[in-house]
């Protein structure tokens, strides 16, 4: 029999979406733990903090039991190695993500010999919708209220009117 499969989520996730939790949703039923996990990237500027994002995920993603949220720096392979997960769990929208995909899911194998990357197809209602277009999208005063969680809203809502 299988060992029980831990999966990493990794992503920046500034700020989470309905895309992100619905690959949540979908992967979290095909392994016997995920962890979602935030990077914490020094060279990006980021809207939200990791200690903000992990908590939106937190409440977002909170009703799945085999779902944990942390955050890493550094090489996804040796977090991976160190939280003894054999698989990452990517998505992809467009064929236009495929090819950067791809060449990290190389990488990743290259480091880290056995760890598997399984990409799962955005749905179709969420194949158009990224944390960088929900921000251009609320920058400009529109409504994202249908792209993100009841959470993220709400937090969006507070930064930008502090703004
Ligand atoms: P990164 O900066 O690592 O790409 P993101 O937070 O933008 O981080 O995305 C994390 C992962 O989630 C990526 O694999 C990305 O393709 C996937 N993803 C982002 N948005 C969606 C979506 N709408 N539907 C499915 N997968 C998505």
């Amino acid at each position: 029999m299988p060992a029980p499969l831990i999966a990493i989520y990794p992503g920046s996730f500034d700020p989470p979406t309905n895309g992100h939790l619905d690959l949540i949703a979908r992967g979290s039923r095909l392994v016997s733990q995920l962890i979602v996990a935030v990077l914490e990237n020094t060279q990006k500027q980021p809207l939200f903090s990791v200690a903000e994002r992990i908590a939106m995920l937190k409440e977002a993603a909170g009703s799945h039991a085999n779902v944990q949220v942390d955050s890493f720096q550094g090489l996804l392979v040796d977090y991976a190695a160190e939280r003894q997960a054999g698989v990452i769990l990517r998505g992809i929208r467009a064929v236009s993500d495929y090819e950067t995909e791809l060449q990290m899911a190389l990488l990743n194998r290259r480091m880290r010999p056995g760890t598997e990357t399984i990409f799962l197809m955005a749905s179709e209602e969420y194949s158009f919708l990224s944390s960088r277009m929900v921000k251009e999208i609320i920058t400009l005063g529109g409504d994202v209220s249908h792209f993100v969680p009841s959470i993220v809203l709400s937090r969006l809502r507070e930064k930008f009117s502090k703004r």
